[in-house]
Parts: C-alpha cells; sequence; structure tokens
C-alpha cells in the first residue's frame, strides 16, 4: 500500500486528535523542565493544520503539497522554540517528496529522514542532548531498516514509532544541553522531554492510520 495525499490529511487529523488528547501531559512535562506551554503550542498548532489542511481539494494535490501546508501552518501559529522545528522538520519532509503523487515505504523513511535533518540544521542538537532529536533520530532510523526490509508506509511509521517511544525513555536521565530546559543544568535530569514526547505521539499517531 502507498500513501495519497488524502492519507496524509488522515495521519495528520490522528496527530492532532492525539496531541489534543495529550495536551495537559505535554503541559506537565514542560512545566518541570521548561515553562509549562508545550502543549499548549503543539495543541493549537496542529488544530491550525487540521483546519488549514482540510480546506484543500486532496483529490487533486500531493503528499508533498498536504505536508507543506502542514509546515507553513505550523510555522506561523506554533511559538516557541518547537514551532519553527516541527515546521521545519515539516517543510524538510515535504521539499523531500515533491515530485511523488503517492508515497511508499521509502518514500516515508526518506521524509523522515529530511525532516531530521530540517531539526538539526535549524536547532543544532545531537542526539543526548535532551531534545526531540532523542526520539526522532532512532526512529528515522528504524524507520529506514524498515523500508529497506520491504515493509510499506505503516510498518515504517509503526517501526519508527516504537524506536521514537524508547527514545523518550532515554531522555529522562540526561541533562538538557539545547532549549530551555538547558538553562536548569543538572536540575533537568530525572525528567522526560517534552518535545521528544510529542514527537514519538504523532510518530504513533500517524503509524495508526496510515493504510
Ligand atoms: P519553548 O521551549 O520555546 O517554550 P516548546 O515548549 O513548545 O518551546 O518546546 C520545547 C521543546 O523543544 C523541548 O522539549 C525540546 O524537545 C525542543 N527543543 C528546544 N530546543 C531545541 C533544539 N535546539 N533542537 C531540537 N529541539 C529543541
Ligand atoms: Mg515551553
Ligand atoms: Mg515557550
Amino acid at each position: 500500500m502507498s500513501c495519497t495525499a488524502s492519507d496524509v490529511v488522515e495521519a495528520l487529523r490522528s496527530g492532532a486528535a492525539t496531541v489534543a488528547e495529550h495536551r495537559d501531559e505535554l503541559v506537565r512535562l514542560d512545566r518541570e523542565i521548561g515553562d509549562a506551554d508545550h502543549g499548549e503550542n503543539m495543541d493549537r498548532g496542529f488544530r491550525a493544520v487540521l483546519t488549514a489542511v482540510e480546506q484543500m481539494d486532496v483529490d487533486s494535490e500531493s503528499p508533498g503539497a498536504v505536508l507543506k501546508k502542514a509546515a507553513t501552518t505550523l510555522i506561523s501559529t506554533v511559538g516557541g522554540a518547537s514551532g519553527p522545528l516541527y515546521g521545519t522538520a515539516f517543510l524538510r519532509a515535504a521539499t523531500a517528496v515533491t515530485d511523488l503523487d503517492e508515497l511508499d515505504g521509502s518514500a516515508v523513511a526518506g521524509a523522515l529522514q529530511a525532516g531530521l535533518e530540517g531539526v538539526t540544521a535549524r536547532g543544532k542538537a545531537v542526539t543526548g542532548d535532551k531534545t526531540m532529536v532523542d526520539a526522532l533520530s532512532p526512529a528515522v532510523e528504524a524507520a529506514k531498516a524498515a523500508a529497506a526490509s520491504g515493509e510499506g508506509p505503516s510498518g515504517v511509521l509503526a517501526a519508527a514509532s516504537d524506536a521514537a517511544h524508547q527514545g523518550v525513555a532515554a531522555t529522562e536521565p540526561l541533562v538538557a544541553r539545547k532549549g530551555r530546559a538547558s538553562y536548569l543544568g543538572e536540575r533537568s535530569a530525572g525528567h522526560t522531554d517534552p518535545g521528544a514526547r510529542s514527537t514519538a505521539l504523532l510518530l504513533s499517531a500517524f503509524a495508526r492510520r496510515q493504510a
């Protein structure tokens, strides 16, 4: 099975629902090591994304066009560090699949990899800095391996999601070296990174919905 523009809209719908469901949890995580707004930022952003992509005529659009609309909406509606980072991730993902009418497993893995490259280009975080990169980076590795073994979009996203959730758990003992949590120094250890958690939540939402 491959993934059409309409499947991308469904994935974003699932992502928006999951973010809304976990809004308070993300606020709580960000209260511990940040400024308690990550849930609010993400919920506002993904509501706006849904409104924007639902206005598109998906039957005449490509997956890349939907991802690009999501990107520009996130950049203009989500404040803070995470808005430009997620926006850049979606923008790079869109560019990676720009000429494709449908995405197979390797196109999905390629889009995830491009998204990670966007996040690291913009935020300069590496694995172990206690950021969303700690979820997204293992997700990309798992996605590429799944695609290489012949998985389609849903298998690739399921592998990415599982790896991302392990990456989230691994952020807990870390001392933050990027973003607002880094101001806490050693006191940031013992808490899960909110952006890593939202990345894993989004990937599992995308995986559930993907045909
Ligand atoms: P803010 O910190 O501006 O309030 P959010 O609370 O919405 O923004 O997002 C915080 C999350 O952003 C962090 O948990 C972390 O995962 C991510 N983040 C912050 N800085 C960076 C960075 N330089 N690179 C990657 N991710 C980052
Ligand atoms: Mg915050
Ligand atoms: Mg903030």
